[in-house]
């Protein structure tokens, strides 16, 4: 088993983790501490900046279920230096333009030629340099968005529960009109500086991770292995969420159902465990086979 590498799990602090992450966290855990990697824990905040409160109680509902990581968390707001660092390597390689399109303008765009659906259609790729600066002057106050000069329209990878995974690539954003760093670019950078070569996360984000490999190879960065979960469904089959009741440790346990419990049937879930066993997360990765997890989504129901 090798003693090196990490997986980790990057919670976005956006309101109370539920059953979905939970149980993709699980996972994770599984899949680093199976393998003798680390696993650490990132708090995705570059959206909606810092908000320690509900960071500290997601960390809380991971260890609640048994889930323990090594190190502090890493905060990715923290991490600005390094994520404006790698803009200015694909920059310095001519591989940034400024956009200063409204979400308007682009769906009103034609699309380009051969291009896929939704892909961004280049209105701001090829400004020179006056054309540019009458478009910046245009904007003001707003700021440009900066977006990535990218000559692939696809790649492919290999899950390792998913299979062979293609989805397209477009001039997708690196930091956003309001100064913020996008997600694509922040994961890369973190992944990396992290030491993170596995990425085990939901299977909503499977299409994105082209793009990230996209920015691995510009960047002169390892790419990680992949799996992506499938994801935990609500009764009417829509992806699970607070409409579907009480899908959170906090709401559950004002039910009476303990973290113990929702653990035992997460791990039934994922075929660890009988429905009525309880297992600590240490029995449960004695009994964690990659190959034996469900391909399918889990319809989740009270
Ligand atoms: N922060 C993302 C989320 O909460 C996960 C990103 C990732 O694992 O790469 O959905």
């Amino acid at each position: 088993m090798s003693k090196s590498g990490a997986g980790r799990y990057a919670p976005s602090p956006s309101g109370r983790l539920h059953l979905g992450n939970l149980r993709t966290a699980m996972v994770a855990w599984l899949f680093a501490r199976s393998t003798g990697r680390k696993f650490l824990m990132r708090i995705e905040d570059v959206d909606r900046g810092r908000d320690a409160g509900v960071a500290d109680e997601q960390l809380a509902e991971l260890a609640a279920i048994g889930l323990d990581w090594d190190g502090e968390p890493v905060v990715q707001t923290e991490r600005r230096e390094a994520h404006d660092a790698a803009i200015a390597v694909l920059m310095e390689r001519g591989l940034v333009y400024e956009c200063t399109c409204t979400r308007r303008e682009i769906l009103d765009a034609p699309s380009a030629p051969h291009a896929a659906p939704g892909a961004y259609p280049g209105i701001c790729r090829d400004r020179d340099e006056t054309e540019r600066a009458a478009a910046r002057a245009a904007i003001a106050p707003r700021q440009p968005a900066l977006r990535l000069r990218s000559d692939v329209t696809e790649l492919s990878f290999n899950d390792i529960l998913l299979g062979k995974v293609t989805a397209a690539i477009d001039d997708f954003v690196l930091q956003r009109g309001d100064g913020a760093i996008a997600y694509n670019l922040a994961v890369v950078v973190d992944d990396a500086d992290m030491g993170v070569d596995q990425v085990v996360r939901g299977d909503d984000l499977a299409s994105s991770t082209p793009r990230q490999m996209l920015l691995q190879r510009l960047l002169g960065l390892p790419t990680p292995q992949y799996a992506h979960v499938p994801l935990v469904l609500g009764p009417t089959g829509a992806r699970l969420a607070k409409r579907d009741g009480a899908v959170t440790l906090e709401d559950l346990a004002e039910q009476g159902v303990s973290a113990t419990t929702v653990r035992d049937n997460l791990a039934a879930s994922l075929g660890l465990a009988q429905l009525g066993e309880s297992l600590t997360m240490t029995e449960l990765l004695a009994r964690f086979d990659p190959q034996l997890l469900p391909r399918e989504p889990w319809v989740w129901s009270r």
